[in-house]
């Protein structure tokens, strides 16, 4: 690996924090390319008419307004690296989404977007020389801010499970732990009482890791959203939503390693 080069591509996209920086969120720009990705986040007064793709009705009117958003930095697929946002700003990426029970998630937040199509463009890949490179920038993120730490990294789903997949079941989770910059929990060995409210439980899992879901003993539709981006995330061979033995084992040994 070489050294980290980083291309300065200022946004004017940004404001204050209001909180300190203690949670990094890594994204998939899940658009055509990085020219198209960083025209969106460095644009001012986005229109529809210049972010065409399957995301957008054909009846969206070209000169619809878009939301503005950024990120601190892009991570094309050849391994450059733009800066967009300057650290100690607040960048627009989160979008609505919840933490630690906090819903001003880009007050605390380093947000990373990974060029990559994502679900909408069929799921590429991500290219060896782009994980290298961003491996190199969460090496030089994380000893940076003193809130952070290899369990202080998450992904765009996690933080809004009912509303994003990105980065996605295809984003190598594994290779960044192997490299010390984010987490890889094993698989705990445990039993589980049947029968004993064990909704309630995984409840209380997902929220001590971070989740935006309450205690309710009951299924509902967040808690079955978390599910799905913790299994995307710990166990993407099987993302089905469904409380299992192993999806138990992982959220036990997850919510240890982040606590
Ligand atoms: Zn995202």
């Amino acid at each position: 690996m070489s050294a980290l080069q980083i291309v300065e591509r200022p946004s004017p996209n940004f404001d204050a924090r209001t909180r300190p920086i203690d949670l990094v969120v890594l994204h998939y720009t899940g658009m055509q390319n990085a020219k198209t990705a960083l025209a969106r986040l460095t644009d001012a007064s986005p229109v529809a008419g210049d972010y065409p793709g399957p995301w957008q009705s054909p009846e969206t009117p070209l000169d619809a307004p878009l939301g503005r958003v950024s990120a601190h930095y892009l991570v094309a697929e050849d391994g450059t690296v733009f800066q967009i946002v300057a650290e100690e700003a607040r960048a627009w990426h989160a979008g609505a989404s919840s933490w630690e029970g906090e819903g001003d998630v880009n007050s605390r937040a380093i947000g990373i977007e990974i060029v990559n199509g994502g679900h909408d463009f069929g799921l590429p890949d991500f290219p060896d020389a782009q994980i290298d490179a961003l491996i190199l920038l969460l090496k030089e993120i994380l000893p940076r801010w003193p809130g952070l730490s290899p369990a202080r990294v998450v992904a765009h789903s996690d933080i809004a499970p009912e509303r994003k997949l990105d980065p996605g079941e295809k984003f190598p989770w594994i290779r960044l732990a192997e490299a010390g910059v984010s987490i890889w929990p094993k698989r705990m060995s445990m039993s589980f009482p049947p029968g004993e409210d064990r909704v309630g439980r995984v409840q209380g899992e997902l929220a001590l890791i971070g989740y935006g879901v309450e205690k309710s003993g009951a299924m509902d539709a967040p808690t079955r959203a978390a599910l799905v981006a913790f299994q995307r995330r710990f166990r993407p061979q099987k993302i089905d939503g469904l409380i299992d033995q192993e999806t138990q084992e992982l959220l036990a040994a997850v919510s240890r390693a982040t606590r």
